[in-house]
């Protein structure tokens, strides 16, 4: 390899966050970046551009790589539906666990160690499998985001005017929503991304008790209560290409 070539696998750093590429040397004259549909990215440099140069370009870029890779990441195939047998692998708190299905005569389902067991009387009945994995899912749903609302909230302290409600409803776009009710609708399948996560969806959707829009008192808020949100934002709209569920708190409507 050439001095100074570097080519192959880097990273630049962008809102605490990796943006990696891979970098090839070419006889053109300019550098170029190209997000492909799949959202790696690549970069070509000129054989001179130092090291240095190529960092800094791609940092500069790394707002439009990360639009153009939220642009293909809808065109992604989304994950391959589940078959609720022993061996397939199933995400919960941000961390792939693996079905072991095992027959037995109460149905039950526990998590231990990396593994999510599941008894049935049947193993082979899939429908039965599935319906035994959603309830535990949804029961422990329930249970960390009740826990996430009491902590979260007591952050928001005062601020919050009325007494808020949390509920749990399936949304094929939106992770939560709220109502000038008071009432927060967390979407179920949250808990399969990280606490951290579902944390912050969970405080956005409070400050929107207190600011109904995304304007800049909004943000003044979630920063004051969690100043970390971007990064947590960041990692949930991963999760989200991962689990091929929906990317942002509010449908959407968040801040480019
Ligand atoms: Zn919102």
């Amino acid at each position: 390899m050439k001095a100074g070539s570097g080519e192959g696998a880097h990273f630049v750093l962008f809102g605490g966050e990796r943006i990696e590429f891979r970098l090839r040397r070419t006889d053109r004259r300019t550098l170029a970046i190209t997000v492909q549909p799949d959202l790696g990215v690549l970069v070509t440099a000129p054989e001179k551009a130092a090291m240095a140069t190529v960092l800094e370009k791609v940092r500069k870029r790394a707002g439009w790589i990360r639009r153009q890779q939220r642009f293909f990441r809808e065109f992604l195939p989304q994950t391959p539906p589940r078959q609720y047998v022993s061996g397939e692998t199933h995400r919960y708190l941000g961390r792939q666990y693996r079905l072991k299905v095992v027959k037995a005569e109460e149905s039950s389902v526990k998590l231990v160690g990396r593994f999510i067991w599941v008894h049935a009387p049947n193993k082979h009945d899939r429908v039965r499998v599935r319906k035994l994995v959603e309830a535990w899912y949804l029961a422990h749903a329930k249970e960390r985001f009740a826990r996430s609302f009491t902590e979260c909230g007591a952050r928001l302290g005062t601020r919050l005017a009325s007494p808020a409600r949390m509920q749990l409803r399936r949304m094929p776009k939106r992770w939560g929503s709220w109502t000038r009710r008071g009432v927060i609708y967390l979407n179920p399948e949250l808990i399969k991304s990280p606490g951290s996560c579902i944390d912050y969806v969970v405080t956005h959707e409070l400050c929107h008790l207190v600011h109904g829009h995304h304007g800049p008192a909004f943000y003044a808020l979630l920063s004051r209560a969690m100043p970390d949100w971007e990064q947590r934002k960041q990692r949930l709209e991963r999760e989200g290409a991962e689990t091929g569920c929906p990317a942002a708190p509010c449908g959407g409507r968040g801040p480019r």
